[in-house]
């Protein structure tokens, strides 16, 4: 049994995640930021007893530090860490060169790397400080993206928050090995989650799948299952690796 903190659990991959590893008999805290309910109802579908949900705007640094301590309070430990929570490309995050203000291209801007970089760089320190204090290896698992290779146009702060984070987990795979702490990361491509059911439905959907020759897009329980892998002790060795999720939709070189 391990004890794990997913954060951005309230849906979506995060709740995929969460639930991949309650199922093999592991503690989850469940993180969120806004959606209350939802992160309650993934709580409520966890299988097995001691898990819990933390609260906190991963853009606010010391809210990152509390939300560690609560966890680590609330399981009595923590061994993994998986950042997945991120303010994603939407409507309200859509800064496309040409045609956004200069004040929303610089609110945008920083509010990707608030919370999908600096968030996840201020959680990482907290669960890196508190395994080293425990003298205990544990893993990292960052969830990356697929536009941190292939590009952005209208969302290029998400695309690169990505790159850094991606970037960031090799710093750390590097620094942590010595405490016997894994870092590595996941670079999914489309993903049919709720925040996506709208394009995935819509006019767009058939371009989305065409993407993959698979002819279709992925699931969140195919991301779960190579998180569930890459922070097990058996892939230890794969530290510091970007694993590609896309369906061969995009082939780096
Ligand atoms: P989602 O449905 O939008 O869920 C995002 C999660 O992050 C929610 O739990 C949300 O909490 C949390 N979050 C958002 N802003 C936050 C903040 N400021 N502080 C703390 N938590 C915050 O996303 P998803 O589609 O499942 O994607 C999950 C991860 O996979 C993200 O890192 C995303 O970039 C990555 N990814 C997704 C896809 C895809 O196609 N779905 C593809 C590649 C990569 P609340 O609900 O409480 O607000």
């Amino acid at each position: 049994m391990r004890r794990v903190l997913v954060t951005g659990a309230s849906r979506g991959i995060g709740r995929a995640v969460a639930l991949a590893f309650a199922g093999r008999g592991d503690k989850v805290a469940v993180h969120y930021a806004s959606r209350r309910q939802d992160a309650e109802q993934t709580l409520a579908l966890l299988p097995g007893d001691g898990h819990a949900l933390v609260a906190g705007d991963l853009g606010d640094p010391r809210a990152a530090g509390r939300i560690v301590e609560e966890a680590v309070g609330a399981l009595g430990g923590v061994d993994v860490l998986v950042n997945n929570a991120a303010v994603a490309p939407a409507a309200d995050t859509r800064h496309a060169v040409a045609e956004v203000s200069y004040a929303d291209w610089q609110r945008v801007w920083h509010r990707m790397i608030d919370v999908n970089l600096l968030g996840a760089a201020n959680l990482t320190y907290g669960v890196a400080r508190h395994l080293i204090g425990r003298g205990a290896p544990g893993s990292v698992v960052n969830i990356g993206s697929r536009g941190a290779f292939r590009g952005e146009p209208e969302f290029p702060a998400y695309g690169a928050s990505k790159a850094a984070l991606h970037a960031f987990g090799q710093s750390m795979a590097v620094a942590l090995a010595p405490h016997r702490i894994a870092v590595t990361s996941v670079a999914p491509g489309f993903v049919a989650t709720e925040r996506q059911a709208a394009k995935m439905d819509g006019p767009t959907g058939d371009a989305l799948r065409e993407q993959s020759p698979f002819g279709r897009v992925g699931t969140p329980q195919e991301v779960a299952a190579a998180v569930l892998y890459l922070s097990s002790p058996e892939a230890a060795w794969s530290s510091g690796t970007v694993l590609d999720l896309n369906g061969a939709s995009y082939l780096r070189t």
